[in-house]
This record gives C-alpha cells, sequence and structure tokens, in this order.
C-alpha cells in the first residue's frame, strides 16, 4: 500500500505543488487567483469544483487576511476533501446476497482498462476469500475473452465465456450469473464490450445485457471504468453509460499516468457516485480502494 501511495504521490505533486507556490507567501491578487484557477483546471477538477474550490479560498484569505503557507495549506486540504466526499460508501458488493452471488457489472469504453480490471478485482477478493466467478460478455472480440480468462487461470476462479465469436452477449452475462448461482459463490463479475462508435447500439447491447441478466437476479453492483489520462472527454463517455446501465461506483485506471488526478472530482461530482477503487499500473496487484485523505494528502505532499 505504501508503493501504491507514493506512485500516487508522484502523479499528483505537479497540482499540489503548483498551488500551493501560488497561494502561499505572496500576495493573492486577480491574476495569481486565475492562476491558481488555471492550475486546478488544468488537472481536470473541472469548472463547477475550481470555482467552488476558489470561492472558498478566497473568503478566507479575505476574512483571515493571512497568506501563511501552513494555514493555506490546512485550508486547501480541508476544501479539497470537501470536494472529494469522504462520506461516501466506497465499498463495492462482494458478498452473497439474499442468499445468491452478488453480481457486479463491468463497464466502460474499450481500452480504459476493464478486463484488466475485472482481472485484478478478482485477485482482491480471492485474497479476501471470496469465491469469485469471471463472465466474459465482451463477445465483439474473441481476444477479450481470451484476456479475461487468462485472468482467470492467473487468479483461480472459472470464466463463463463462449466459444464463438459475436454471440450474444446478454447470453453469457446470463449463463455467467447462472453458473455463480450452481456454484454458489460470493460474487460474479460480468466483463462487457464498450463500443462507443455507435450509442444506440451500446445502449441496446449493454441495456439488454442489464435486462436479461435481472430475469435471473438483480445486477448490485454496475462499475464504470474510466482512463484518467482521457480527462474530460471520459468525462462525456460516463454521462453516456449512466444513463444506459446506471453507475453505482467508479474505477479510474492509469492514475499512474496521469498528473490530472482532478478527475476524481470532476467525475464524483457529475455523476454523482464515488471513486471506489483506482487503477495504478498494469500488475495484479496495482488496484487499491480509493481513500479520500490519502488521495488528498498525496496532493498536498
Ligand atoms: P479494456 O479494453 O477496457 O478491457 O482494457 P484492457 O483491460 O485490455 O486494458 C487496456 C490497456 O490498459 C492494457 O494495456 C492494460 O495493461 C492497461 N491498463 C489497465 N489498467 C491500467 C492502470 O491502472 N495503469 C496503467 N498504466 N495501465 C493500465
Amino acid at each position: 500500500l505504501r508503493r501504491l501511495r507514493a506512485r500516487l504521490a508522484r502523479s499528483n505533486t505537479a497540482l499540489g505543488k503548483g498551488l500551493l507556490a501560488l497561494l502561499s507567501g505572496g500576495r493573492l491578487d486577480e491574476a495569481a487567483w486565475e492562476e491558481v484557477e488555471d492550475t486546478l483546471l488544468a488537472a481536470d477538477l473541472g469548472v463547477a469544483a475550481t470555482t467552488d474550490l476558489v470561492d472558498a479560498l478566497r473568503t478566507k484569505v479575505a476574512v483571515e487576511g493571512t497568506t501563511d503557507e501552513a494555514t493555506v495549506r490546512g485550508w486547501l486540504r480541508e476544501e479539497l476533501l470537501t470536494l472529494v466526499d469522504p462520506t461516501m460508501d466506497r465499498s463495492v458488493v462482494s458478498s452473497r446476497v439474499d442468499g445468491r452471488p452478488a453480481c457486479v457489472l463491468v463497464v466502460g469504453v474499450n481500452g480504459t482498462g476493464k478486463t484488466t480490471t475485472v482481472g485484478k478485482l478478482a485477485r482482491v477478493l480471492v485474497a479476501e476469500d471470496k469465491d469469485v466467478v469471471l463472465g466474459a460478455a465482451d463477445t465483439f472480440r474473441a481476444a477479450a475473452a481470451d484476456q479475461l480468462q487468462t485472468w482467470g487461470e492467473r487468479v483461480g476462479v472459472p470464466t463463463v465465456r463462449s466459444d464463438r465469436d459475436g454471440a450474444d452477449p446478454a447470453a453469457v452475462a446470463f449463463d455467467a450469473v447462472r453458473a455463480a448461482a450452481e456454484m454458489e459463490a460470493d460474487v460474479v463479475l460480468v466483463d462487457t464490450a464498450g463500443r462507443l462508435q455507435n450509442k444506440v447500439g451500446l445502449m441496446d447491447e449493454l441495456g439488454k445485457v442489464k435486462r436479461v441478466i435481472e430475469k435471473q437476479s438483480p445486477v448490485d453492483e454496475v462499475l464504470l471504468v474510466l482512463d484518467a489520462t482521457t480527462g474530460q472527454n471520459g468525462m462525456r463517455q460516463a454521462e453516456v453509460f449512466s444513463q444506459v446501465v446506471g453507475i453505482t461506483g467508479i474505477v479510474l485506471t492509469k492514475l499512474d499516468g496521469t498528473a490530472k488526478g482532478g478527475i476524481v472530482v470532476a467525475v464524483q461530482r457529475e455523476l454523482g457516485v464515488p471513486v471506489k477503487l483506482v487503477g495504478l499500473g498494469e500488475g495484479p496487484d496495482d488496484l487499491a480502494p480509493f481513500d479520500p485523505e490519502a488521495f488528498v494528502d498525496a496532493i498536498l505532499d
């Protein structure tokens, strides 16, 4: 965990250092505040959160009449933490619900790290002694099912898949959920396809996957996988997905590859659901629960 934290800190240092340099010591005139805004926007915090944060800081500086570094740092920490909202429930459903396996649907645009996330999450859950089943409902690319199955073998959990290219993803998802029930598993993780070229097609396909699963048992969690390096573009994708299937949590991947950690705040705010997990690398252990306090401290380190 310390290693992950260090990596997260590195990815966010640009934001924290830049802000503190701007805010502390000097006089804060209009130009300086604009620079603060630019720094926050460049870190993908988004316009709404940036405006809130700067307004709050300006008020504090005006009322208290100080730009002492430690004081400003304390305010910044407080405001960032408020924006990240530490009160949100960030647990991922992974235990049996009403005598059946919990069902977690994992959605997102191809390339964001969906399959990798399912594999890493399976590994985390197996380490917690959970019985996990994987469902390879990304049937568009045969390679996707192979990739998921490889993860399954590595982690030691079964993968339900179709051998046929272009099989009905909803049917595979249904089979995976049924198999998990027969095995009395704790949780089934269903990987899905995310071709965004055609919004209507995606709606139909993903919506159907969810509806067909729900003929058998409820979907307990829908995790949206977002690539942190795609910034505001990722936000637009997120809106489409949340309209189509309804999102209960966000997994922000590739946070190791960006200084734009502010996307955490922007996406939570926009979608109204918590970031639950973060991806910090390509390896099997590079998935961590999202910890608001550690995140803000890493920014300000
Ligand atoms: P999918 O198409 O959404 O299923 O995406 P994949 O799981 O195939 O991942 C796409 C690429 O992103 C692969 O090369 C992964 O190794 C890489 N990847 C996934 N998560 C992370 C992460 O947290 N950090 C980094 N650096 N790479 C990641």
